[in-house]
């Protein structure tokens, strides 16, 4: 048997709403993956949907770092991962470096609700 592939999310503090109402509205779509995310954004998804979501520690305590050695283990295969591009984040090179290991690893990054829509409707995924 094939095993689901796994979706991180993440979003930082002033998008956190924004993530929320996506998974809310990809509900369905999402309960097909395994879903796992930064510590704050895994617990508000899975209190908002009913929906697993594994929690990693949260973003600036190293959630980030956790995620981007699961890209590098190859156990992770899109993320979507709604940062704020208004506000400066404490641990922006954690940041960079999910970026970074994701783009390495050729892994779906979906950075903005519109992506977001069309990588959870791709048939690629
Ligand atoms: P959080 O982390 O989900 O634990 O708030 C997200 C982040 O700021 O990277």
């Amino acid at each position: 048997m094939k095993n689901k592939k796994v979706i991180a999310l993440i979003a930082h503090d002033n998008k956190k709403p924004d993530i929320v109402n996506w998974a809310i509205k990809n509900k369905e779509k999402l309960s097909a993956f395994e879903l796992c995310g930064t510590g704050h954004t895994a617990k508000l998804i899975s209190e908002a949907t009913d929906l697993k979501v594994k929690a990693y520690m949260s973003g600036p305590m190293g959630g980030d770092q956790q995620i981007g050695a699961k890209i590098a283990e190859k156990k992770i295969d899109i993320v979507i991962f709604f940062w704020d591009p208004l506000q400066a984040q404490p641990h922006d090179p954690d940041v960079k470096a999910l970026m970074r290991i994701a783009t390495v690893y050729d892994i779906p990054i979906a950075t903005t609700k519109a992506t977001a829509d069309i990588v959870i409707h791709s048939e690629l995924v």
